[in-house]
């Protein structure tokens, strides 16, 4: 069985990719693109039977809630962190973090415990497990160097049964890995960027033009 497909074969892009009038976030059709999902696909689009179960209803109203404070000001992510928890009737969170970011995530376990909630840590190196366990390459063969263990913070954690797992800073791919491991939800509340002291969304705020190259035609 092949996993590739043939260029011929693609379909066209959502109109997602080129859109500049983001016309569904009020409804108007007149300012979707043809291309939009919401015309194209509204079967899947504008169906809300995903959301109308118990669990999903329950998740969808406290995510609702977070944004804002009863005062009207705006939450931080660790604000919105704590309060999700607390309207998911979650007690125990678990930190899964970058050893980068060791006294971040242990300032995160002091803000949630002044929020009333319980915390376990895993730090990403944990085990201490050599690169040559499990056959990566070394830049200095001779010397030790711990893995980043995701499977260990996440088994670790699992044991600790919380409720819900933030993840701090981890690098891409060990984050995937966290998540298949860990059986309770994991969020990010720190995404891993080394070049821009994690604050990726630089990188797209300044990148030179759109990266979805040419509209296909019949997109507007
Ligand atoms: S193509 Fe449609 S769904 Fe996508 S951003 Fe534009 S209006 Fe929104």
């Amino acid at each position: 069985m092949t996993t590739s497909h043939s260029a011929s074969a693609a379909p066209a892009p959502y109109g997602c990719l080129h859109c500049t009038t983001a016309g569904s976030f009020k409804g108007d059709v007149s300012k979707m693109p043809r291309t939009c999902p919401t015309r194209t696909h509204s079967e899947v689009a504008a169906d809300p039977s995903g959301y109308l179960g118990d669990e999903r209803q329950a998740l969808m109203k406290s995510a609702d809630a977070t944004p804002f404070k009863p005062d009207g000001t705006l939450r931080n992510r660790v604000e919105e962190l704590a309060h999700y928890a607390h309207g998911r009737g979650m007690k125990r969170i678990g930190v899964a973090f970058c050893v980068s970011l060791l006294q971040e995530s242990q300032k995160l376990a002091h803000l949630l415990h002044g929020e009333g909630l319980e915390t376990e840590l895993v730090c990403c190196r944990v085990g201490a497990v050599d690169y040559d366990e499990i056959g990566l390459p070394k830049a200095h063969p001779d010397r030790f160097a711990a893995i980043c263990n995701p499977v260990a913070q996440a088994r670790l954690l699992n044991e600790r049964k919380v409720d819900l797992v933030a993840q701090v800073g981890l690098c891409v791919g060990h984050d995937l890995v966290l998540q298949e491991e860990c059986d309770a939800p994991v969020t990010t509340l720190v995404v891993k960027d080394r070049a821009l002291d994690h604050h990726t969304v630089t990188a797209l705020r300044h990148a030179a033009a759109p990266i979805g190259g040419t509209p296909s035609p019949g997109y507007t």
